[in-house]
């Protein structure tokens, strides 16, 4: 029997606007047939799709009906076809309700140091400086005294941006700290991150206490985002006062309330944010946690492109995407791969190390939580000797985890050509150093990795570590790792060992292609492509 005597003819059939061929064969034997015949049903449809249409549709009736808990109903479409989510549609949700606290500034305390801002993993407190003449007149627009005395209270004036400033003969600029309710999921890291500081306080929630933060983050919103003449100091700390460029995760995740892996991802994103457009960045994202609470249907936080392959094959997949960019001409965009413990220490493994001696430009970011997070937290080839663990209880029979950790890092440098950084949130400026350096790695032939161990209150409580609140308290690195910075160091020696007419910076040949394919781009009067995510 041939899939041919199987045709049926009522099967092809023409859809208004959209041709469709549908073949079925049968999937049981028929009676007396030598042959079992297994069939397959393939429908083809034409999935060109109208982005600037299905983007506005999309923010309006999917996001609407989700909104309104009426998800369900709404009708499949060319974009749920292919799993599309728009970029940043996470702004639209909103957590004011999950939490019993948030965060209350007190303006006189702050020193603008922006550790609280950088911390937090829901993009939720954001740091903003204003020019005094626009602050005044913006005050003078709020109509109630009670409102614009809350609103006068929120700024300051700061030896950082205001008296150092002044001493250049410039006008200094206003400070001030702004918590949106409507992301905040009120864990307190940013608190933490203040410390002795104590410009912030958690206090309790009340309906009252909402409308108040969500009216003042309203009249936050409505000024202008902080003046590029205050970010020109570079510090990567101050990294994410450039709103428009570097806050590329918007929030409105499902990730837990204080979650490291969202924080790790933020800082990556704003360090290549500031060098890259936010069109040059994309992001292939092993499953697990990561893909769960960051492509939570219809809310994306990203407003890079983003896509969801297996637990395993997260670099394979980036592999293929970086040959297609490659061809295209797109040698200058930066390609990121997120993954867990279990997507790069083990089921993603022979992946990962295959990408690494494959010397295609591609960076990793590994989300290192020392437990398979997503499934409940078991141990994973990354948990110490001796933690406990879901599958390695401690007690008396048994003294939690038995085996001794994987170190990926010395693996990863054991791959020639690979830049590889191990590093901790907690560590801000050495995180964001490892990752503009990680992007800055020259040359064909270049694989990165980089270690994340979770600076979330899970991986401090979990090795023992109750770091106090006070300014300055990180997770000991010893206790989160047993070797800090030594992968690093081994790193730079074993590359500086192959390659010692290396360089760093963006090597010249690079500059050259980028240059060539922004040349391209305008030659052609063409954009690219539209960040949108693809699950
Ligand atoms: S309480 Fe947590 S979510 Fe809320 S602003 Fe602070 S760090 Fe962000
Ligand atoms: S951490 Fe504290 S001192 Fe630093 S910017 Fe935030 S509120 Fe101000």
């Amino acid at each position: 029997m041939s899939k041919d005597d199987h045709e049926d003819p009522a099967a092809t059939e023409e859809i208004p606007d959209r041709p469709v061929s549908r073949v079925e064969w049968p999937l049981v034997k028929e009676p007396g047939a030598a042959l079992e015949s297994h069939g397959a049903h393939f429908s083809f449809l034409d999935f060109e799709i109208d982005l600037d249409r299905f983007v506005g549709e999309f923010n309006e009736q999917v996001i609407g009906a989700y909104g309104q808990g009426e998800g369900a109903v709404l009708p499949a479409d060319t974009g749920i076809a292919r799993s599309l989510i728009p970029p940043g549609t996470g702004v639209f949700r909103d957590f004011s309700h999950v939490a019993p606290a948030l965060p209350k500034f007190i303006a006189d305390k702050c020193v603008a140091c922006m550790e609280c801002v950088t911390v937090c993993p829901d993009t939720a407190i954001l740091g903003r400086i204003a020019e005094p003449d626009v602050l005044a007149s913006a005050s003078e627009e709020i109509v109630t005294d009670e409102e614009r005395a809350d609103f006068d209270a929120q700024w300051v004036r700061t030896t950082k941006f205001y008296d150092v400033v002044e001493k250049k003969g410039e006008q200094g600029g206003m400070f001030g700290i702004h918590v949106d309710p409507t992301k905040c999921k009120g864990c307190g890291e940013c608190v933490v991150a203040c410390g002795s500081h104590e410009a912030l306080e958690m206090i309790e929630k009340s309906d009252d206490l909402i409308e108040n933060f969500r009216n003042r983050h309203r009249l936050i919103q409505d000024l202008p985002v902080t003046p590029p003449r205050f970010l020109a100091r570079k510090l990567p700390v101050d990294l994410m006062l450039y709103e428009e460029r570097n806050l590329l995760y918007v929030g409105g995740a499902g990730s837990c309330a204080g979650c490291g892996e969202a924080t790790a991802i933020r800082m990556m994103l704003a360090a290549t944010g500031d060098v890259y457009t936010r069109e040059e960045i994309g992001i292939i994202a092993a499953t697990g946690c990561n893909t769960v609470y960051g492509a939570t249907y219809p809310y994306n936080p990203y407003l890079v492109t983003w896509s969801n392959s297996l637990f395993e094959n997260a670099p394979a997949v980036a592999m293929g995407v970086r040959v297609r960019w490659d061809q295209q001409g797109w040698q200058g965009k930066r390609l990121w791969v997120l993954g867990g413990d279990g997507a790069m220490y083990d089921i993603g493994f022979q992946s990962l190390s295959r990408m690494l001696c494959s010397g295609m430009d591609i960076k990793v970011l590994v989300l290192d939580t020392q437990v398979y997070s997503n499934t409940g937290g078991q141990a994973s080839t990354a948990s110490f000797t001796s933690q406990e663990a879901k599958m390695s209880p401690y007690g008396r029979v048994q003294p939690g985890k038995l085996e001794k950790r994987k170190e990926l890092s010395n693996i990863a440098f054991m791959h020639p050509e690979v830049y590889v950084a191990q590093t901790s949130t907690a560590y801000v400026n050495h995180f964001l150093r490892a990752i503009r350096e990680a992007n800055e790695f020259p040359g064909p032939g270049v694989g990165k990795r980089l270690h994340h161990l979770s600076a979330g209150a899970r991986g401090r409580r979990r090795h023992g570590d109750r770091a106090e609140p006070a300014r300055g308290a990180k997770p000991s690195l010893s206790t989160l790792h047993t070797r800090p910075a030594q992968g690093r160091t081994h790193a730079r020696a074993a590359i500086a060992a192959r390659q010692p007419v290396r360089e760093r910076g963006l090597a010249e040949g690079c500059q050259d292609r980028r240059a060539v394919y922004l040349r391209r781009l305008c030659a052609h009067g063409g954009s690219l492509p539209p960040a949108v995510q693809c699950r």
